[in-house]
Formats: structure tokens, sequence, C-alpha cells
């Protein structure tokens, strides 16, 4: 069978099963099973593909037909100008926390080297993206499961200069505490789980194929930001910042939670105006 063959195929599979984008992820999918980039696919498309990997890529696609995200399939997605490794177990990283990530580098770049800690760690796509766009950073990645740390030990290994990078393993809940052999932070960033508990069953049904615990935020989405506000604002240096990604209309309640403790919020909005990120810092007279 020609790849053209196949990918229509494929496309038809993907329409059936009414997977929005249909014609990118058939791309995708056959790119990632027969090893091609995009120029490679598009000169290749009247050559004859192997028989097993028509099966293979049928079955992925069949498998895509039937609800499973097409990044755990692949099981690497494009972050930036990197690839992470992912699969079940690790949160799929999102175009909205590229975006995040783009304005930690730029606070980054003003500062000598800083230490950053990325807390719910997940594949890493954010620490390491800093680690590897920002040359004199250390940073730490904080993350508590297991199946998500063999993602992030992998992309760890692929991507980051091992001397400017830990993995600590723990729960960030537990207290800033348990972490106290950190050296105080210029940056803390974390795209926590923010969704309501009782969200979550509403849920698209690929994300409802990405762990639980990289979504859900406790009965207001909100229990992961109040424990930073509580425990974790003593690790940060006088002049660094919290920056954190944070769902639709979070934005207020969140810079609500740091007023108690005298921290000035800036709310900032995604591509599609939705409050999407929170920096937090300290009030200018406490840093004199
Ligand atoms: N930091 C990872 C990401 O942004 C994982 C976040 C999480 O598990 N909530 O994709």
């Amino acid at each position: 069978m020609t790849l053209f063959a196949l990918q229509t195929k494929i496309a038809s599979v993907m329409h059936v099963a009414d997977i929005p984008d249909a014609d990118f992820e058939t791309k995708q999918l056959l790119c990632a099973v027969l090893g091609l980039d995009t120029t490679s696919y598009l000169l290749s498309r009247f050559d004859t593909v192997r028989d097993a990997d028509v099966k293979e890529a049928l079955s992925l696609a069949n498998r895509r037909a039937a609800g499973e995200p097409l990044q755990y399939l692949i099981g690497s997605w494009t972050f930036l100008d990197e690839t992470f490794f992912v699969g079940p177990g690790v949160l799929i990283p999102r175009p909205e926390t590229e975006m995040l990530t783009l304005k930690c580098e730029a606070f980054l770049n003003k500062r000598e080297a800083p230490v950053v800690y990325d807390l719910c760690a997940g594949s890493g796509c954010i620490g390491l993206s800093l680690a590897k766009r920002c040359q004199n950073a250390r940073v730490y990645l904080v993350e508590r499961y297991d199946d998500a740390l063999c993602y992030l030990r992998k992309n760890v290994d692929k991507i980051a200069d091992p001397a400017r990078m830990s993995i600590v393993q723990g729960d960030v809940l537990l207290a800033a505490q348990a972490f106290s052999s950190l050296p105080l932070a210029d940056l803390i960033v974390s795209n926590p789980p923010y969704i309501p508990t009782s969200e979550l069953p509403t849920l698209q049904r690929e994300v409802q194929k990405e762990p639980q615990t990289a979504l859900n935020g406790g009965e207001d989405g909100l229990l992961f930001y109040r424990c930073f506000a509580e425990k974790w604002r003593a690790a940060l240096k006088p002049d660094g910042m919290f920056a954190f990604e944070c769902g639709e209309g979070q934005g207020q309640a969140i810079a609500a939670l740091f007023a108690q403790y005298d921290m000035t919020s800036e709310i900032q909005f995604d591509l599609q105006g939705l409050d999407r990120f929170v920096f937090v810092r300290r009030s200018r007279k406490e840093h004199a």
C-alpha cells in the first residue's frame, strides 16, 4: 500500500470517530510510525509502506479512534523546540504551558545564576526547557509519582545538563520543610493540578486518560495554590517570584490567597483571553 493510500484510510478511521484535527493527527501518527519528518513525509507519499508498518499504523489509529490520546500512542510530544517522552502516568505538555515557560525564561534571563523549582514537574517540560534556555540556571524538578518520574528521568537524560538539574521525589503538599536542603529560589514555577474534583468526570475523554493526580485540584481546584501560599513562600528569595498556570476564572481567587501574606499577584491571559497565568511577588515594602 502507498503512504498516500494509508493516509486516506487512517484519516477516514479518525473522521468516522469524530476526532477533531483528524488530518493533522493522521500525519503525526504516520510520521511517528515511519520515523519521518514533515518534509520527508511529503516526499514519500507515493512510496510503498512495509506491511508491518501498515499494521502498526492501523492498530494505533483504531486505539486513537477509541479515545486514547495521540501523544500517548506516539510516546513523545513537542514542547517549545524540544521533544519530550510522554505516556500514561504523565500530563501531556500543552501550548499554554509553553507561554508560561517563555515568560519565566524572560524573568530568569535578568538574573545571575538563578535557582528554579518546578513543582509537580511531570514530564519536566517547564523545568527542563528553562534549564536548556537559561544557561546559568540551576533547576530542581519536584515530582511525587513513580509513573511520572520514569518519563521525567528519561527527559532529563535526553535534554538537560545533569550538572544543573536535580530530580527531587516528594509530595509538594507535605510542606516545604521537607525540601529544606534546597537553596532559596529565584523562581518557583508550577502547573499544578487545578480542576475541581467534581468537574473531573465532565472532562473530554482523552483528558480522562491522563493521570487524575495531575488534574485533581481538590474541592475548589485551589488546593495546591493554597499550599504554595502557606508553605512555599518561605522558600523564595525576598525578590523571588512564583509563576503559576491556572484554570479559567481562578486568577482572582489565587491572588486573594497570596494577598493574605502581603504578596502581590499579576494575572495574565492566554491567547483566548482567559486568565491562565498568575505571577506572585512579595509586596515591595517587604523586600527592603
Ligand atoms: N509540569 C507538567 C506540565 O506542565 C506537569 C503538570 C502536572 O502534572 N500537573 O505539563
